[in-house]
């Protein structure tokens, strides 16, 4: 009789265990040790944009063993001798919702001075032939941990959401082609469109543990512009045979500065940053012309059209005052190829996601951050017109006494893109699948 009241006990204990859904802490908590080799074997094994080779087939192995039926070798440059290296992966759990989730894969030729034990120690040839160091100094490698950790944290939770995950690994994120490559190979068409897209990046001044996010816009428009100065070459002995092309270029830098002074409303962000200048080669000569490279950053499509016909009324304007006749006019050009177009958290979509963060992580671990002048093309997600609801958060990638330090002493924390900078791989890992797998059980809840 005791043995049968004990059995029946056990029986209840048991299926009251089943019914607590388990948790997505403790579903992070167990995966995190493998995790964490995933992290380190991609950190010290680094691919450079648009040669993600490697990285990719590791995150379609991953992805598959997930559950997800993937696509691999995606993605289609305008530059024909790029591959795609694209990973899809889709699962689905019956109708709902589709809901894209994406990490970015690439790194940078960086010659990492971490003094970590898994530092990257690779070198390889960059596009142009030449021989570079390779890092993972921007953290996608922490991202592909976290996205790969939410994966399977998703696939353990199926009883508690419905619909389509669309997991899209993104090569060329620091060259700001990938995500483009990815709907030019027909993304949304072969995988559908999702009704949300949720992005992720670490940030290096935000405390591990912590989420921060922006309302609106996150990160710029990104337009690079090339600027050839014309002028009329000759000895520089006799500037006044000459219309001297580097005289003019410098009137023009002066004069774009005007750009963010004097023409635009000073409540609309915008950078102008002349980033190089070439012209000449000795010392007495004039030479025929300049070249300038810039980079324009903005928020709004109506200022970033105003900003880029400033630059180029400024250009020419200053050519006509220094007498450079019509036919050598300054040149403008717009790479239109290497446009970024602004990143737009959507902002109901983020209250709704704040205020879960809040309530699994508590109040005082979800920040809301400042929005920056950098670019990411998780933006290309969202289409044009922001018409997918998207967010990209932050996770915090940084011993908090460090952050302590920094600002008693005034030390500079590394920045991404840093040799330097390296998150602490547990607790930002571990973030990155909480949040992100909170925010896809919120929309895609039963
Ligand atoms: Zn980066
Ligand atoms: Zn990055």
């Amino acid at each position: 009789m005791k043995i049968c009241s004990l059995s029946i006990f056990a029986v209840f204990f048991a299926i009251s265990v089943l019914a607590e859904p388990p948790s997505v802490e403790k579903i992070a908590e167990n995966e995190l040790p493998s995790l964490l080799a995933i992290y380190k074997d991609i950190h010290s094994h680094p691919e450079l944009s648009a040669h993600e080779e490697h990285t990719s087939a590791l995150i379609a192995k991953q992805l598959r063993a997930a559950g997800c039926a993937v696509t691999e070798h995606f993605g289609i440059y305008n530059k024909p001798e790029l591959k795609g290296y694209g990973v899809i992966g889709i699962m689905k759990n019956g109708d709902g919702p589709t809901v894209l989730v994406r990490t970015d894969m690439d790194a940078l030729p960086v010659e990492e001075e971490t003094g970590l034990p898994y530092a990257s120690k690779i070198t390889t040839k960059n596009d142009e032939g030449k021989d570079v160091p390779v890092m993972h100094a921007c953290g996608h490698d922490a991202h592909i941990a976290a996205f790969i950790g939410t994966a399977r944290a998703l696939a353990k939770l199926k009883d508690h959401w419905h619909g389509t995950i669309m997991f899209v690994a993104q090569p060329a994120e620091e060259t700001g082609n990938g995500a483009r490559a990815l709907l030019k190979a027909g993304l949304y068409t072969q995988f559908g469109k999702p009704d949300f897209a949720l992005g992720f990046h670490d940030k290096a001044d935000l405390v591990t543990g912590h989420i921060g996010v922006t309302e609106g816009y996150t990160y710029a428009n990104v337009d690079s512009v090339d600027i050839t100065v014309r002028g009329m070459g000759g000895h520089g002995a006799y500037p006044h045979k000459t219309k001297d092309p580097i005289v003019l270029s410098a009137e023009i830098i002066n004069a774009l500065q005007t750009i963010a002074s004097r023409e635009n409303n000073p409540l609309d962000p915008i950078v102008v940053t002349v980033g190089s200048i070439h012209g000449g080669t000795k010392h007495n000569i004039i030479p025929d012309e300049v070249k300038m490279q810039l980079t324009v950053r903005t928020y709004k499509a109506d200022v970033r059209e105003r900003v880029l016909a400033a630059i180029d009324r400024i250009a020419k304007g200053c050519a006509t005052v220094a007498g450079v006749p019509p036919e050598r006019t300054p040149i403008m050009t717009l790479r239109k190829d290497e446009f970024c177009p602004a990143t737009y958290n959507n902002p109901e979509l983020t209250k709704r996601l704040v205020a879960v963060w809040k309530k699994s992580l508590g109040n005082e671990n979800v920040e809301i951050v400042d929005p920056t002048m950098g670019g990411e093309d998780f933006s290309e997600y969202s289409l044009p017109d922001h018409s997918i609801p998207a967010v990209d958060f932050h996770i915090g990638a940084v011993d908090p006494v460090k952050i302590a330090d920094s600002k008693k002493t005034g030390t500079p924390l590394p920045s991404l893109h840093s040799s330097k900078f390296a998150p602490v791989p547990e607790p930002t890992i571990r973030i990155g699948v909480i949040g992100m797998t909170d925010a896809v059980l919120e929309l895609m809840k039963k």
